[in-house]
């Protein structure tokens, strides 16, 4: 390019194909096709980019009526869920296993 700006290319010329060499999100649309939208640096575009962290964390936001939603017992709820569903698969394989020995 020469240093001559009536020679210089448009700007569009050297910036549209920057912006096409963009990475694409790939994320599956309900046509089941990739989605071609430019990607974030999470990865996905601004459609798919997942949930909101939220609003910002403390007293002055939400609704403090009964804590059942806090992030403490939202944790804990998911802490006894996967305990749980770790000791239903060890009783489906004892289970199994009990089986097992009697045919
Ligand atoms: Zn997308």
């Amino acid at each position: 390019m020469s240093s001559n700006p009536v020679d210089r290319l448009p700007d569009w010329r050297t910036t549209l194909p920057l912006a096409q060499a963009a990475p694409r999100c790939g994320a599956r649309t309900r046509a089941q096709r990739p989605c071609l939208c430019p990607a974030m640096a999470n990865g996905r575009c601004y459609l798919h980019g997942g949930a909101s962290p939220g609003a910002p964390r403390g007293e002055g936001n939400g609704m403090w009526k009964h804590g059942l939603r806090s992030i403490e017992v939202i944790e804990r709820r998911r802490q006894i869920t996967a305990e749980l569903r770790r000791l239903m698969r060890s009783l489906r394989e004892e289970q199994q296993r009990v089986l097992q020995a009697l045919m």
